[in-house]
């Protein structure tokens, strides 16, 4: 008998908070719950557990500070849930070290997704790089990384080494989205802030890589935050 991954949620709404409770038990996980900001870095210490989902606006202590806090100790998964149109405070979540967002209202399949990701990523962390696959694929897309090779339906996709580099970022976070700032920091360091030179390469690459590229569905746009590849199609 295994154990049940355990969640905690932090929401102030109850009708959202026994919502998601209701869900998450009857897909077995164990839940416990808080509306309040202090109460949830308290519980996050006692308890240890698996993933946090995050409301941001909570009466005491806000969502961010909350984060803020947690982070101080702790690398635990934290999915941040936020209202519509927040796209600022949602990248101030990411960049804070929150592991994922999700937005009001959100359907139940789509917040399972979102937990069964931020689990799965913290467990291979913890795995360290020994896990790190040579190679991971996605519908007809594979990226084998030994030989730094991308193909499409086994047809090879050429890529300059910059695109290149961004596929192979996007796709050791797949599931996850990445802010525009991480992307640039990490492709172009720290002291390029060019949106709109990642803007023209993720053009090009989804003109090489996808059937359609208007309607991408390997690397999906998170409007105003930023891109995340898919894990499964
Ligand atoms: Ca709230």
């Amino acid at each position: 008998m295994g154990l049940n991954p355990l969640i905690l949620i932090v929401e102030d709404e109850e009708a959202i908070s026994g919502f998601i409770s209701a869900v998450l038990k009857s897909n077995h996980y164990d839940v416990i719950k808080t509306g309040k900001g202090s109460e949830a870095i308290s519980m996050a210490a006692s308890h240890s557990p698996d993933l946090i989902l995050l409301d941001l606006g909570l009466p005491d202590i806000d969502g961010i500070e909350v984060l803020k806090r947690i982070r101080e100790w702790s690398g635990l998964p934290v999915i941040v849930v936020s209202a519509r149109g927040h796209e600022r405070e949602k990248v101030e979540a990411l960049d804070l070290g929150a592991d994922d967002y999700i937005t009001k209202p959100f359907g139940t399949s789509e917040l399972l997704a979102r937990i069964r990701t931020g689990i799965r990523h913290s467990q291979k962390s913890y795995m360290g790089s020994n896990a790190a696959p040579d190679r991971i694929s996605v519908g007809d897309l594979e990226i084998n990384f030994e030989k730094r090779l991308v193909t499409v339906g086994g047809k090879e996709i050429h890529l300059t080494p910059i695109e290149y580099r961004i596929i192979c970022l996007l796709s050791q976070h797949s599931g996850k989205v990445l802010t525009h700032d991480f992307i640039i920091r990490e492709i172009w360091g720290p002291y390029c802030n060019e949106i709109q030179t990642l803007r023209v390469n993720m053009a090009n690459i989804r003109r090489k890589l996808e059937e359609n590229p208007a309607e991408p569905k390997y690397i999906v746009t998170e409007v105003g935050v930023g891109y995340r590849m898919i894990e499964e199609l």
